[in-house]
């Protein structure tokens, strides 16, 4: 059976198509999924999805690119994360790629709020979904920092676990995985590394040990090469496990499993509710 990690089965797009998107899952061997918040706006509908269907479960997160809507306090997050099938807090971090004719100090309120989320996931000790984009350097800092991993950051104060978590559709550099996974962070793959493009990715995929990978999609984008342009869905995760299974010359079936296993070991709630 295959998981998909990160998708956003609440966008219209996909919302609209529900029955027949879980179908596809169905017949594709999709058994389960994780429903990705973007804003708090969205949260009663991203965990709607989580209550009525038992093979999904949700996160609650602002996205850093989400502009002009409410602004998450912690305890906005700490609150919708009690909820039983709330499994993760996310989609958080940076991105730097849209400026809009901004400087990098103009994002501190991005820094701000990633770093709210960093301190719920440790109150929680529920992992961190984390998009980087353009960011990589202040992401891992700012992780590092806040999330109790580095020598400097105080570890010992009373706020908790230190983070854990994926950073989820991977496009960085291989010095970027490393340093995720020397943090202990797993390192989740969409439909991107099949593209004709992405040999500089593939071979981070390469890299990265079974043991720490996730697949998702990320839909409604990114869908898999042979379904390109296309809108994508959980039902074609199978094409990003494929991939890595043809990069490391492994049976799909072990790639299936172990990702299936290591989403359980990480966002361990969904064996529990
Ligand atoms: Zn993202
Ligand atoms: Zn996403």
């Amino acid at each position: 059976m295959f998981t998909d990690s990160h998708c956003h089965l609440s966008f219209p797009e996909l919302r609209e198509q529900l029955p027949v998107i879980l179908e596809a899952m169905a017949q594709a061997q999709v058994e389960r999924a994780l429903c990705i918040c973007t804003t708090l706006e969205e949260f009663e509908d991203v965990y709607r999805l989580a209550h009525d269907h038992p093979h999904l479960w949700a996160t609650v997160g602002v996205h850093p690119d989400t502009e002009g809507l409410q602004e998450p306090s912690l305890d906005d997050l700490l609150t919708r994360a009690a909820r039983p099938r709330v499994v993760g807090i996310g989609e958080t971090g940076l991105d730097y790629y849209r400026l809009g004719g901004r400087s990098v100090a103009d994002m501190a309120w991005q820094r701000e709020r990633y770093r709210t989320h960093i301190r719920a996931g440790r109150l929680t000790d529920l992992p961190l979904v984390i998009h980087t984009r353009s960011a990589s350097d202040d992401t891992l800092a700012i992780l590092r920092e806040e999330g109790g991993l580095s020598a400097s950051s105080s570890q010992t104060t009373s706020d908790g676990a230190v983070s854990r978590g994926v950073f989820h559709c991977f496009t960085e550099t291989m010095a970027v995985a490393r340093a995720a996974l020397d943090l202990g962070f797993y390192i989740s793959f969409s439909g991107i590394l099949t593209f004709r493009n992405a040999a500089d990715l593939r071979e981070v995929a390469q890299f990265v040990p079974l043991d720490r990978t996730l697949i998702e999609t990320d839909s409604p984008y990114l869908a898999p090469v042979p379904h390109r342009g296309k809108t994508n869905s959980p039902a074609l995760v199978p094409w990003v496990a494929r991939q890595i299974a043809e990069i490391k010359g492994i049976e799909l079936d072990a790639v299936a499993q172990a990702t299936s296993r290591n989403f359980e070991r990480l966002f361990g709630r969904v064996l529990a509710s």
